[in-house]
């Protein structure tokens, strides 16, 4: 039951100009693929194809890879590193000036709420670029030598979830350092990506130094194959992170990945509940719960889990659920019917081990990719749906009675990515802090990210880290 209604408010579309069909951005240009396919992209809120795409080949990637190599024995290394972090603040200055533009084509390719690419995605782009545009001349004292060297050429491989934001982590850090890249967007989510080709040829970025290559998952094996890379930066799932792994292994590649996870939320009896009930919902029905850090867990302090679950069922049916561009949606789209048919198959499973399902009352288009936010309760730690990575709108909700066991229950895992923390003891967040298995620990908060901070996960969430000073060392030869 809304607590009111709203008229709806939808962003424009006419704002974003997409073209029938994109090529490859290798070289500064865009350019027909030699020996790639075309493949259609749609929108997943209401299945209308947007554009046609390359699946660019390995000629296409060897092309790439070429002009990568070219700008970096080129141009790129004989700027110094304030030419370079020039460049990077034009980018950061374009992405803010076109900021709507891109909010809106982010909306429409990937189906995320336009108040998640407005407020949080475009922003966080623009706040990488200027971050690492900073560093760009003072490599010398980041920690890694008085005169660290660049890798080369970077093959980047990125998902579907965060896609412009995924670029940014992967191209400001790299061009920061005086790398070239190659990066393949994911396959459902490529128009992003292509229009950031345009900014750096806005921004008179020298060619060769971004290319962009679309393509599915045989285009992004080729590029991280390739025998031209130096270094390759992966974030997706811990499956293809394992097969990443195994191909560069015994070669000069230096490698990260940033894989899957399965946080936990962690609740105390002393938390502030309506806080914690924003916080859960923050933490895993953003962004549909396409989030790599998403509590998609919630460890309850048993006093106080009926209170806490009521105040969140009552919370859930508060959230409205529909067309991505309308600025007061909640809940967008479903990224694809693939992904669609994993979080259906994963709630099932669900059901058949015995948990309770919960949705709240909520119509869903009859068009496009939905699901609705789902709670399960009466889960336990064998389940499938407390184990396995669902990536949506699903939260598995567990209980536990003393602060050891939360800790026991919380790094009960093969993940390692995130936790979040409710307490109102201090001391208590730090011993939490302290124990917990995961790369970043959130207290009092949840999803909260900042270009100033590390972000990378332990086990097999991945290895390396993103972001922050330590984000610098990925794409340095140290
Ligand atoms: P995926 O790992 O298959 O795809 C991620 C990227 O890797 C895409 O660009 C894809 O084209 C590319 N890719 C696929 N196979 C490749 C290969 N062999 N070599 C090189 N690149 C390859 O992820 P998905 O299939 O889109 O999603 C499956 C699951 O992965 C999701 O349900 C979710 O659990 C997880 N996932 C995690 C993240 C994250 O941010 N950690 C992001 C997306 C998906
Ligand atoms: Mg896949």
């Amino acid at each position: 039951m809304p607590t009111f209604d709203y008229a709806p408010a939808p962003e424009s579309p006419s704002i974003v100009d997409i073209q029938p069909s994109y090529g490859l951005f290798i070289g500064g240009e865009m350019v027909e693929p030699v020996d790639g396919t075309r493949f259609k992209t749609v929108n997943p809120a209401t299945e209308e194809v947007l554009s046609e795409v390359v699946a660019a080949g390995p000629e296409d990637v060897d092309r790439a890879v070429a002009a990568a190599r070219a700008a970096y024995d080129g141009a790129w290394s004989r700027l110094s590193g304030r030419d370079r972090g020039k460049y990077l603040y034009r980018l950061a200055r374009i992405v803010q000036e076109r900021s709507r533009e891109l909010a809106v084509l982010e909306s429409i390719d990937n189906g995320k709420p336009i108040r998640e690419s407005r407020d949080v995605d475009v922003p966080l782009v623009a706040a990488h670029f200027f971050y690492y545009a900073g560093w760009a001349d003072k490599l010398a004292y980041a920690g890694f030598g008085a005169d660290p060297r660049p890798l080369g050429v970077a093959a980047q491989v990125i998902p579907w979830n965060f896609p412009l934001l995924m670029l940014a982590w992967k191209i400001a850090p790299a061009l920061a350092c005086g790398n070239t890249v190659v990066l393949k967007p994911a396959e459902t989510t490529p128009l992003t990506a292509l229009a950031f080709a345009d900014i750096c040829r806005q921004a008179d970025l020298p060619p060769g130094v971004v290319n962009i290559v679309t393509g599915a998952g045989e285009t992004g094996r080729t590029l991280v194959e390739h025998r031209g890379v130096d270094k390759v930066a992966f974030t997706g799932s811990t499956e293809v992170g394992r097969q990443i792994a195994r191909s560069v292994a015994g070669t000069r590649k230096k490698v990260t990945l940033e894989l899957g996870g399965k946080a936990a939320n962690v609740v105390f009896d002393d938390a502030p509940l309506d806080q914690a009930v924003e916080g859960i919902v923050n933490g895993i029905f953003f962004n549909q719960g396409h989030v790599c850090c998403a509590g998609s867990r919630l460890l309850v302090q048993e006093s106080v889990a009926d209170e806490l679950l009521a105040g969140l069922k009552r919370r859930l049916t508060t959230l409205r659920l529909g067309d991505p561009l309308d600025k007061n949606t909640d809940i967008g789209a479903i990224n694809s019917a693939e992904q669609l048919d994993k979080i259906r198959m994963l709630s099932e499973i669900g059901e058949t081990e015995g948990a309770e399902r919960w949705s709240p009352p909520c119509e869903l288009p009859e068009r496009g990719f939905w699901f609705p936010p789902t709670v399960f309760t009466g889960v336990s730690q064998s389940h499938r749906i407390a184990r396995e990575e669902i990536f949506g709108p699903v939260l598995s909700v567990l209980t536990f009675r003393t602060p050891t066991e939360a800790v026991e229950k919380a790094n009960n895992t093969p993940y390692g990515l995130s936790a979040g923390v409710w307490t109102e003891k201090g001391s208590r967040i730090l011993w939490m802090a302290q124990r917990l298995r995961a790369g970043v620990v959130w207290a009092n908060t949840f999803n909260r990210f900042d270009p100033t901070s590390p972000f990378g996960g332990y086990k097999e969430s991945g290895y390396g880290r993103e972001g922050g000073r330590h984000g610098l060392e990925a794409y340095l030869d140290v």
